[in-house]
């Protein structure tokens, strides 16, 4: 019999960690269900780029993560702080974990500067979408 178990690197606010910006609980059921009998990193690109938890909401000004990454667009806090190079830091190390590791699937979630996919898409999930990896968004 096999042993061979899939690896998932997911975000770790779907998978009940309390990484939000706003400190909050926001568990993803679907997401859970589909990580049933993988092995899954829970990976916070915020967190990773040394950003404290709770913290101030950020969003992507002037472009999407892409332009972010190309230095065309900034991530701003609420009170106008300049936090790009802490996003770009996070998304980088997620890159890192990804690329270390044998990871065939990766969950993130939606509508977030760092993670989103569809729509405008996070500076993680841009760096992750450039380097070849497919993304799914929950
Ligand atoms: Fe962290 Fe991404 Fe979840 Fe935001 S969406 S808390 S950056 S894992």
């Amino acid at each position: 019999m096999s042993t061979y178990k899939q690896i998932i690197l997911v975000s770790s606010c779907l998978v009940g960690l309390c990484t939000r910006y706003d400190g909050k609980l926001k568990t993803n059921d679907h997401c859970l269900n589909r990580l049933s009998g993988a092995v899954w990193i829970p990976v916070c690109p915020e967190q990773l780029g040394g950003l404290p938890t709770p913290r101030e909401a950020a969003d992507i000004i002037g472009g999407n993560g892409e332009d972010v990454l190309s230095g065309t667009a900034k991530v701003i806090t609420k009170s106008g702080k300049d936090v790009t190079d802490h996003f770009i830091s996070g998304a980088k190390q997620v890159l890192n974990i990804a690329s270390h590791q044998d990871v065939q699937s990766i969950f993130l979630k939606s509508r977030s500067p760092s993670c989103g996919v569809r729509g405008r898409t996070g500076v993680t999930a841009a760096l992750l979408k450039q380097h070849g990896f497919e993304l799914e968004e929950f």
